[in-house]
């Protein structure tokens, strides 16, 4: 799941990119705008000025009184209305007027004067008559209107003369570009925190609240994996002592416990308890003391308290009671000594506990469709499924196979005698004591009404009949107690064993009946 966190960074990456772009883009456009607007309002207002100082100074001229006018220029050119400089040219280009006496009667050639190449310089003729300049490096906002031979200068100038000369007025932009130059350091100072202090915040709190998620999603997936490998793992077996192992692994593995409980109903008082204990990280088997607070909870869960998982307010105990929908099958109880159980989620033990229930479910059906019910033994149809089964294995790791068929001799006469409940009770202890001869890896069968099955897997001749014998001797030797009646039966037994009598299963199982019926016609009681 490290790739969600790789993600999240280079969704975070991109996300914080695309903001800061937009802060420094916001940023420009603004700026932009400002300084447009800020010169565009310089603009109209030496506009005005300028449209003003020309009313101005067509009346002075009405008063033809040089002196007066050149007085007026010099006093709008000393910085008044913010201008830096007037003057007035005549059409050659001398200069007549000027706020700067030192040209006054200077020619200007508009090729060569700096002050006139600003608006000149370019090919065309300048068609604003307002218009930002830039003269010896310095900025400068020039309004330049036309005089004309206009009608009210006709009283002193013949209608046919042809007058024309520019008014020309500079202001200075340095305050105007000196104020835009803080507003726009304001602009980019702000952007910049944004940038630098605000982002990373931004960027601390989006990755804790996208870690959360991530974590929940982890926290949930991992949870799956736990369900899935808990389901797989419980399908791994139908029977029940190999599912009860099973169990134990599972819970051991997930839920962490220092110590588990495995209780399960026997008959009546009677209970089986498992436990298994952690020490040192390792996990082994423990007998619990007759004092274990264990005993109380086995008492309540007898009485039907326990019926849902719980859990002890500490939470260093958790109460799994397996059942269907109406038998308990058995209890699990789960204690964690150092640490509690208090982050695991309940849902999980819940879900846990309910495919558990199942397992054990399914197990114990198997249980019951392969018991025979009198005997305890395994059924005649689980004998054909195990047979071949053993067969193969057998078969595929080259190793012996030995199967007996055990007969009661003359039981007929037993339930004729005696009747059909004692006839049950000799079947039941002969079953007991074929069991208690056999070892645990041998499986043992009630193959017909008073015929049983043995496989052995993994036996030579020599060792199946060492088994038989031993059944045989066991049983002959046991006296059937019924009241005051003392019965002995014997049995005789047939052995076959693979691969020295037969190599198919049906073989196998001829070959054994034909030993048996060869003991039953030599005399009984005895192994062939
Ligand atoms: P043999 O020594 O040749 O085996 O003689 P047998 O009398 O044991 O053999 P037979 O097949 O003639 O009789 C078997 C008897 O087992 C017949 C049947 O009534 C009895 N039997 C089969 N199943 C049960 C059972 O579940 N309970 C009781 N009580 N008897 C059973
Ligand atoms: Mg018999
Ligand atoms: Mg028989």
């Amino acid at each position: 799941m490290k790739w969600l966190y790789i993600l999240k960074k280079k969704i975070l990456f991109i996300i914080l990119g695309i903001m800061s772009v937009t802060i420094i883009v916001t940023m420009l456009f603004i700026a932009l705008m400002l300084r447009n607007s800020m010169i565009n309002e310089s603009k109209i207002k030496s506009q005005e000025i300028s449209s003003a100082v020309q009313t101005t100074l067509s009346s002075l001229m009405m008063t033809r009184n040089p002196d007066l006018l050149q007085n007026t220029i010099e006093k709008i050119g000393k910085d008044n209305y913010s201008a830096s400089k007037a003057f007035i040219i005549n059409r050659d280009g001398k200069v007549i007027y000027s706020s700067d006496k030192n040209i006054i009667g200077k020619n200007l050639d508009k090729k060569s004067d700096a002050s006139c190449l600003a608006c000149h310089g370019k090919s065309s003729m300048p068609s604003e008559n307002t218009t930002i300049i830039n003269v010896n490096g310095q900025k400068l906002l020039r309004s330049v209107r036309v005089i004309f031979n206009e009608e009210k200068c006709f009283g002193c100038h013949a209608e046919s003369d042809r007058i024309n000369g520019k008014f020309i007025i500079d202001h200075s932009l340095k305050s105007t570009y000196l104020l835009i130059s803080y507003i726009e350091l304001i602009i980019f100072a702000s952007g910049i925190f944004c940038i630098i202090i605000l982002i990373p915040i931004f960027s601390r709190v989006l990755s804790r609240e996208v870690n959360r998620y991530i974590d929940e999603i982890i926290h949930q997936n991992r949870e799956l994996n736990l369900l899935y490998t808990m389901i797989e793992r419980l399908s791994e077996s139908i029977d029940l002592e190999e599912l009860k192992t099973i169990v134990i692994e599972i819970i051991k593995d997930s839920l962490n416990p220092d110590e588990i409980n495995l209780i399960f109903h026997k008959a009546g008082d009677e209970y089986r308890v498992n436990t298994w204990s952690k020490q040192n990280g390792v996990f082994s088997r423990k007998k619990i003391d007759k004092e274990d607070p264990l005993f109380a909870t086995i008492n309540d869960w007898r009485k039907g308290e326990i019926n849902e998982n719980s859990r002890s307010k500490d939470h260093k105990i958790i109460h799994m009671p397996i059942r269907t929908s109406d038998t308990n099958i058995a209890l699990i109880t789960l204690r964690r000594i150092e640490d509690s159980f208090e982050n695991l989620p309940q849902k999980l033990v819940d879900i846990m506990s309910s495919h558990i229930s199942v397992a054990f479910e399914n197990a114990h059906l198997y249980h019951i469709a392969i018991t025979d019910e009198l005997t305890d033994l395994y059924t005649p149809r689980h004998f054909r499924a195990s047979i071949v089964e053993r067969f193969v294995d057998a078969k595929k790791l080259g190793s012996k196979l030995s199967l007996l068929f055990i007969d009661i001799d003359d039981f007929k006469m037993i339930n004729d005698k005696y009747g059909h409940m004692v006839g049950d009770l000799v079947l039941k202890n002969v079953a007991r004591h074929i069991l208690l001869s056999v070892r645990d890896n041998d499986l043992v069968f009630r193959y017909g009404g008073e015929e049983f099955a043995v496989i052995l897997p993994s036996t030579d001749y020599a060792m199946a009949y060492q088994i038989a014998e031993r059944v045989r001797e066991d049983i002959a030797g046991y006296i059937h107690e019924k009241d005051t009646l003392n019965i002995n039966v014997t049995v005789s037994i047939g052995i076959s064993v693979y691969p020295d009598d037969a190599d198919s299963v049906r073989d196998l199982i001829s070959t054994s009946d034909k030993a048996l019926y060869r003991a039953k016609e030599t005399g009984k009681n005895k192994v062939v």
